[in-house]
């Protein structure tokens, strides 16, 4: 009989993971909590082991044909004197492409049930693995309305009602736990009274579901985020004439700035800074300009020629708790809902498609408890390694502040020939699929 999964999360984890159990065999549903599969509008950049697990997934030609191959330029100061020689190594190249191409490659034409917020979840300790969904739900991406601190708390305070309400209702009864029904607002229980909350049931509950993963809360409750000290503004714009062909870093005093070619003709540009937690500006834009006003001149370009509606500001988070293990019974997480990291490496996504692709196959050759037990040994080591590092490597960007620490980190860049970083590179940018290793 065919084996049934839900996935929770429709971003490129999820649909990574649509890809991969069907190709396994698995009936799969997508339950998505905004009103549409979008992305943030922004690039990613694709490293030699994220396209291994793509061609793995069926979608390796498809993302090399459309994204710009960009061949690491340096690292250079905030004035633009070079640090660092580009890499030469054909295997450092990465591919660059605008984040909502690779999510329209990665879903084909797969469906995907929008305004589906997942609020709850259930291993299969007591039953079959289930996510109660809370139809109607706020879009959990309407974080520019509001701070993002205030966006965690009401989103933690809805997990939390509504895992109470799950223990106190059956489906379509009226709330009998009265404790409950006092701890939640009269609007949450009328909601649930009202048929607004929905479990769903499944052989597979995959949390796909990003850092603030309604599923790892659920099942995984001591697991927490934390703030690395620094937010990020982002932006896309076509192509000027000073844009590099190929990536480019900039270091400078508790920042770093990164641009790269993407499809489209267009150029993707991060800029990372030290700030306090929660911090908006009226207008992004200018702020960005502002942070970044001193720097090389193609830097302030970059910015300037921005059209306002594609700036983003995020703050920066990372899942500080280590998980020891990536699933319970009938239930697994994997992308940012497991090993969330800092944007420092460019490997978040990279190692959420190595994620899917691993898990695709253990699917498809173990039966269910032993793959999960597998999926574990295959992802936890690795994963965790990069999400360490990326955390020290921040101390060396947005967390290094004064100007001594500056002249020394910079000292240390010059003398780090590129080749030895290559090499240091090389164990990072592999996924060994787990047939390889048989
Ligand atoms: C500034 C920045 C730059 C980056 N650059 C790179 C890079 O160059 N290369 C790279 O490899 N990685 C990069 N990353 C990391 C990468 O973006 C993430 O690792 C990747 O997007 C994780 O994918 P995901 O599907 O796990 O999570 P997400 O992309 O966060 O997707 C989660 C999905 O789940 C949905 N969802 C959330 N909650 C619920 C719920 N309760 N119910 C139902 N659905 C829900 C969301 O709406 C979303 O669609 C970068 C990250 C940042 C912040």
């Amino acid at each position: 009989m065919t084996q049934t999964a839900i996935i929770v999360g429709a971003g490129l984890g999820g649909l990574a993971a649509a890809r991969a159990l069907e190709t396994a065999g698995w009936h799969v549903r997508v339950l998505e909590a905004a009103l549409e599969v979008r992305a943030m509008g922004a690039g990613i950049s694709i490293t030699s082991n994220g396209l291994e697990a793509l061609d793995e997934l069926g979608v390796g030609d498809a993302v090399r044909e459309r994204a710009v191959k960009a061949r690491p330029e340096g690292v250079f100061t905030d004035q633009g004197t070079r640090l660092q020689q580009g890499f030469a190594h054909e295997s450092s190249a990465v591919h660059a492409i605008h984040r909502g191409t690779l999510l329209e490659i990665l879903r084909g034409d797969r469906e995907v049930e929008t305004g589906m917020r997942v609020v709850g979840a259930a291993d299969a300790s007591s039953g079959r693995p289930s996510v109660t969904i809370e139809h109607g739900a706020a879009d959990p991406d309407s974080r520019d309305a509001r701070s993002e601190r205030q966006a965690r708390a009401d989103r933690s305070l809805g997990i939390k009602v509504g895992r109470r309400l799950q223990r106190a209702l059956e489906p379509g009864d009226e709330p009998i736990d009265r404790r409950a029904e006092r701890r939640a607002t009269k609007q949450q229980v009328r909601s649930a009274a009202e048929g607004r909350f929905e479990t769903l049931e499944a052989d597979l509950i995959i949390g796909a579901d990003g850092i603030d993963s309604a599923v790892r809360k659920a099942l995984w409750p001591k697991a927490a985020t934390d703030y690395s000290g620094a937010t990020c503004w982002y932006g896309v714009l076509q192509a000027e004439s000073d844009s590099p062909a190929g990536a480019r870093q900039y270091l400078g005093r508790g920042a770093e700035f990164g641009m790269v070619p993407i499809d489209g003709g267009r150029v993707y540009w991060w800029g990372m800074a030290h700030a306090r937690m929660g911090g908006h500006a009226p207008d992004e834009l200018e702020a960005a300009r502002e942070r970044f006003d001193a720097w090389a001149p193609e830097v302030r370009d970059h910015i300037a020629a921005t059209p306002q509606a594609s700036i983003t500001r995020r703050d920066l988070h990372w899942l500080a708790t280590p998980l020891k293990t990536f699933h319970r019974p009938g239930v697994v997480l994997l992308g940012d809902a497991a090993h969330a990291m800092l944007p420092t490496l460019g490997q978040g996504g990279n190692l959420t498609f190595e994620d899917a692709a691993t898990l695709g196959i253990l699917l498809a050759d173990h039966p269910l408890e032993q793959a999960l037990r597998a999926y574990d040994s295959e992802r936890i080591r690795r994963t965790d390694r990069f999400k360490q590092l990326s955390h020290r490597l921040a101390h060396t960007t947005t967390e290094t502040r004064s100007p001594v620490l500056v002249a020394a980190r910079n000292g240390v860049y010059n003398l780090m020939p590129a080749m030895l970083a290559e090499i240091a590179g090389d164990w990072m940018l592999h996924w060994r699929s787990p047939r390889a290793k048989r």
